[in-house]
């Protein structure tokens, strides 16, 4: 038996969209509200808090209404001016990506690359920044998704302030996954969502925006205004007694309250463990199945996903058909400079669970095998096994 193309998979283990909280899709199944109705605009404002309860911030944080592509185009277009010199540091292809949005809004755009299966060197930074003190803004990606990969953004953000420049963080795919935040960043601009970690379908965006950060923006006399990027028109729009720039997307919002109650109800430390083990588990198994991990060291790999490094002369492409088809489980493939080179498994939110890392050791090995791969499953299975298992007995 076979499972399909053409019906659901079984098993959504991706690194994004990730499947939904049980919880969150019956929130999107709530009365849809006017937004102007007392009661949605007080809703709104207690989700806002809830999200800076969530997030930690000093203030209150945006909710923009479409995925967070939209928020990182807006940081870009609102933070950076005519006059800036952006540092764009690039691990993988999220990195790379917003040094093409940077670029249309900045006087000139500097970059460190480094190869997509290592991580941001913050030495290397700092030693940047003080050759070149003109920088007035630091882009990074903490957990660059196609790569799998982690950037120290606290030791970035650190290296960022001392030389005065203003930091801003891509984190759609860490936050709320593991121990991160705009605080200890010291980011500026802090863009994340719910579409990932939280559980929630691709539809918000979440924005910390620092003091600072709104500081620069509301002196960049470029930044959107009346825009689907704007900041500046979302700024206060989270009171009550404030109208809002246009209609909020109420049944996702509904979704966003469900999983900030999720998430803070299992307590941050206990959701990001949840991650943290289920990536172990999950690293565990395939390296003992006699498969690479993609990050070129092991402390690199983010716990929100993990990307295996096919072997030699397989393409990643059948191997993710396979999978689907002998087991109904959908993974990721990569993206562009990472395409058919590795597939990933998120550990994202509801999936963030070891069974499903045993799930995907199975369906990978498996359909590793049955694409001419040399790899013992069985080998990998005992060991995820026994990671979860030690994780247990500690
Ligand atoms: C998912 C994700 C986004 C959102 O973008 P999409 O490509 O539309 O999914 C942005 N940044 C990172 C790092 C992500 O993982």
């Amino acid at each position: 038996m076979k499972y399909p193309e053409t019906k659901s998979p079984v098993f959504t283990l991706t690194a994004g969209p990730v499947d939904a909280y049980p919880e969150v899709l019956r929130a999107l199944g709530k009365t849809v509200l006017y937004d102007y109705d007392p009661a949605f605009q007080a809703f709104f404002e207690n989700v806002t808090l809830k999200a800076q309860k969530a997030l930690a911030c000093d203030l209150p944080p945006l909710i923009l209404q479409g995925e967070p592509v939209l928020a990182l185009e807006g940081a870009a277009a609102s933070l950076i001016g005519k006059e800036d010199v952006v540092l764009n540091l690039a691990s993988g292809v999220y990195g790379k990506g917003f040094g093409y949005w940077a670029k249309r809004y900045a006087k000139r755009v500097e970059e460190i690359e480094v190869a997509y299966d290592t991580a941001i060197d913050p030495d290397q930074v700092r030693s940047f920044l003080k050759e070149n003190p003109e920088v007035s803004v630091v882009c990074v990606c903490h957990h660059d998704t196609p790569s799998g990969t982690i950037n120290d953004i606290d030791a970035i953000g650190a290296v960022a302030a001392e030389s005065g420049a203003l930091l801003l963080v891509d984190a759609v795919s860490s936050w709320a996954g593991m121990p991160t935040g705009p605080t200890s960043s010291q980011a500026a601009v802090y863009v994340t969502g719910p579409n990932k970690c939280l559980g929630c379908p691709p539809s918000l965006s979440l924005v910390a925006v620092s003091a600072q950060g709104w500081a620069k923006i509301e002196g960049n006399p470029d930044a959107p205004f009346a825009s689907m990027l704007s900041f500046t028109d979302w700024k206060n729009a989270w009171k009550k007694t404030e109208p809002f720039p246009f209609t909020p997307s109420v049944a996702e919002i509904n979704g966003l309250d469900a999983a900030l109650d999720r998430y803070l109800e299992e307590g941050p430390e206990a959701v990001w463990e949840r991650h943290a083990l289920t990536a172990r588990v999950c690293r565990e198994g395939i390296k003992a199945m006699g498969v690479d991990l993609w990050p070129a060291s092991e402390d690199i790999a983010s716990p929100t996903a993990t990307a295996v490094r096919m072997p030699d002369g397989i393409d990643a492409g059948p191997v993710l058909k396979e999978a689907r088809a002998r087991y109904g489980v959908s993974m990721s493939a990569g993206r562009a400079e990472t395409l058919g080179k590795l597939i990933r498994i998120g550990h994202m939110g509801p999936t963030a669970q070891p069974a499903y890392a045993l799930l995907a050791v199975s369906a990978l090995g498996g359909a590793l095998k049955a694409s001419g791969a040399t790899v013992d499953v069985a080998a990998g299975l005992a060991a995820a096994q026994a990671a979860w298992d030690a994780a247990i007995d500690d």
